[in-house]
């Protein structure tokens, strides 16, 4: 018999799964992209990084989530003879105001989170059906839910507020951040393995489709570039980053736009793909001659700049800056021209460490790392301390 941990990230067209040993070894990780579509694809590796073979799949083995979560399970299962599920760890975007660390699910706290989804409309409703399909699938298991806001939840009131009436704050109108489960990760790293930076002032910029960056100061969330949905602040693979508002009333009020045209412009058609009109992904961005995509790679990073600068200053200053993410973790291109001109920041970077992704790529007075994140890991040990007081 084979003991694991699952973890499981759904979201509106992919699933990722994680399966761990009970002391949190990585056994396998699953990706499963474009699920109800075609094009369709799962890709599993081992805990060396190598791709596992792949059975041939009925044509509706990535119908849906529940379908692309058997698949997956009947592929864990040929390689891991015996395997029994003990706990299953939940990425769960939206934990609203009262949570602040995992929980293990109940009916009744699905129904509490279920009500959130208006907070999260694209993610929420996704991240529970998941959960719908685990409960399902493995009966009698307990389920954990981790939260993409609850590492900010500890943030100062003037980080956590809008300068609306106040009768909105009270009703969760509010700064929650997202991505926190990366910047947990990023924390624990830090705390682990560089506890004098830890203890100090650092921004960690996690770039990937969706990108945000968070002030952290002794290991608290101070402030994030996201706020009430995982719109705001940096320009995303898909998505505007920081809009003035005025620009949303111009559009009801002079394009007629409703407010599903509004969400789909704003979450699916922006960013990086409505600037460039070439691709979401920065890989191809930055393989291209079109001067858009150049004009878009130009305002992402920008931005990051800009926003870095805010962070400071809510912090009264800055330590350390850390890359995360897809492109943070694999762009030098996008390190290098974040970093430049911040020498007055007291950040500047060693050109060829940058090239090989060095670990440590600051010169300056303020450190600048690269740290791949791990989310997974994160909801595993979550579901592994749920586990073991289940078992004390
Ligand atoms: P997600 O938010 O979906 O988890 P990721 O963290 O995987 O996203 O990041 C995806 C982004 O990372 C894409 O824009 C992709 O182009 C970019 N990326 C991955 N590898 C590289 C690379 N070698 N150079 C530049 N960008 C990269």
């Amino acid at each position: 018999m084979t003991r694991a941990i699952l973890t499981l990230n759904s979201g509106s067209s992919s699933l990722k799964l994680g399966l761990f040993t009970e002391d949190l070894g990585t056994m396998a990780m699953c990706h499963v992209d474009r699920i109800g579509r075609r094009e369709a694809a799962m890709k599993i590796r081992d805990a060396e990084g190598r791709d596992l073979p792949m059975p041939d799949h009925a044509p509706n083995a990535f119908r849906t989530n529940a379908a692309a979560l058997r698949t997956a399970l009947e592929v864990f299962r040929a390689d891991f003879p015996g395997l029994e599920v003990v706990a299953i760890g939940h990425r769960v975007v939206h934990g609203g105001i009262k949570h602040n660390h995992p929980v293990r699910l109940t009916e009744e706290m699905m129904k509490d989170l279920a009500r959130l989804a208006p907070f999260a409309p694209l993610h929420q409703p996704h991240n529970l059906a998941g959960v719908r399909a685990a409960v399902d699938t493995f009966p009698g298991v307990p389920n954990i839910a981790c939260f993409d806001t609850a590492f900010h939840r500890g943030h100062p009131f003037v980080n956590d507020t809008f300068a609306l009436p106040r009768r909105y704050y009270e009703k969760g109108v509010r700064r929650y951040g997202f991505h926190g489960l990366s910047y947990d990760y990023i924390s624990g790293e830090l705390a682990r393995t560089e506890p004098a930076l830890a203890a100090g002032r650092v921004v960690v910029a996690h770039l990937g489709s969706g990108a945000s960056m968070c002030a952290i100061r002794n290991g608290q969330s101070i402030d994030s570039t996201m706020g009430f949905s995982a719109l705001d602040g940096l320009p995303m693979g898909t998505r505007t980053g920081q809009l003035d508002p005025g620009v949303l009333l111009y559009l009801m009020d002079e394009e007629g736009l409703d407010s599903h045209q509004i969400s789909d412009l704003v979450y699916k058609e922006s960013g990086l793909l409505g600037m460039s009109g070439v691709s979401n992904d920065m890989r191809t961005l930055e393989g291209s001659t079109d001067p858009h995509a150049e004009e878009a790679i130009d305002y992402f990073t920008f931005r990051i700049r800009r926003e870095l600068g805010a962070l400071a200053a809510a912090m009264g200053g800055i330590d350390g800056l850390v890359f995360c993410g897809g492109i943070g973790e694999n762009s030098a291109n996008v390190r290098a021209r974040v970093c430049e001109e911040l020498g007055w920041l007291g950040i500047a970077i060693d050109g060829a460490k940058n090239t090989t992704h060095a670990r440590e790529i600051g010169t300056g007075p303020v450190r600048v790392l690269v740290i791949p994140t791990n989310e997974e890991i994160v909801i595993a040990r979550a579901a592994a301390a749920v586990l073991e007081t289940l078992a004390a």
